[in-house]
């Protein structure tokens, strides 16, 4: 049989060979082109949790895909952690424990994300995710600090002690704001924690009895702070309980600065580049 000129013969995995009109090739090109991501950076969003469920999550991812497409970059969303493995998350710069709650990974889960943020990659955590995965002890040193207590939310002032970091710019020098406030396990999980953001303590009421577990404040009282740690990067705010303040610009701001330096390694003050 002659071949039309608009097709070839191309050879199929069954050893097989077919015929593909030049369309189809011209319009599979283009989408390879043009048709597949141009953002900077991939961004994955997850949400599982095994303890206390934030009403939050649903505005905060929300608002995770406003931030994506404000500042080009690509965004998946998953509860399902059947998905962390090597090939998986090999796609992605960043992975966001937006309000995880507990034990929510597998060992080979576990070791999936060790092996990422390994790989030179970044970790965001929002809130709950220091009252996630108490029992294993490097991701306790990622995040850096460890859920303790929280009293009712309330009203206080937060001061900035480091504005050198991409998104503090945003923030006045002291400012106010309502949340729940988390007070931390007093275990330092890493000794390279930069503190962004600290508590004025006289400003709220820290204190609280939860059965054995009591809340008075801890003195020098950090809310948000990031580190290098195991050649990756992580920032984590303890900001985002209640979720009006998703649709908050500054909170917003807080979060993709976050998200860009974990990505990229850019955007410290008198820092260039992830490797300085
Ligand atoms: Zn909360």
């Amino acid at each position: 049989m002659k071949e039309k000129d608009n097709e070839f013969t191309v050879h199929l995995l069954n050893g097989k060979t077919g015929r593909i009109k030049i369309t189809w090739v011209v319009i599979f090109m283009f989408f390879i082109t043009y048709g597949f991501s141009q953002n900077q950076f991939n961004v994955l969003v997850f949400t599982k949790t095994a303890g206390w469920h934030h009403e939050s999550i649903h505005e905060g991812v929300t608002a995770m895909r406003g931030l994506a497409e404000r500042h080009s970059f690509d965004l998946q969303w998953h509860e399902d952690a059947s998905r962390f493995n090597d090939e998986f998350l090999a796609q992605f710069d960043v992975v966001v424990f937006l309000n995880t709650t507990e034990d929510i990974l597998n060992d080979d889960q576990q070791l999936a994300f060790e092996n990422f943020i390994r790989s030179g990659k970044g970790f965001v955590g929002i809130h709950s995710a220091s009252d996630t995965e108490y029992d294993w002890p490097w991701y306790n040193q990622l995040v850096g600090k460890m859920f303790h207590i929280h009293p009712l939310e309330q009203t206080a002032m937060v001061d900035v002690v480091n504005a050198d970091f991409p998104g503090m710019e945003a923030f006045p020098r002291r400012f106010m704001w309502t949340d729940e406030w988390y007070e931390f396990k007093p275990e330092e999980y890493s000794e390279d924690l930069v503190i962004l953001l600290t508590l004025d303590e006289s400003t709220y009421d820290p204190n609280l009895q939860w059965g054995e577990k009591t809340g008075k404040g801890t003195g020098d009282h950090p809310v948000a702070w990031y580190q290098e740690f195991d050649n990756g990067r992580s920032f984590y705010t303890a900001l985002g309980h209640i979720p009006a303040v998703y649709s908050d610009p500054w909170f917003l701001h807080h979060i993709y600065g976050g998200i860009y330096w974990a990505a990229t390694g850019k955007g410290i003050q008198g820092k260039v580049g992830q490797d300085q």
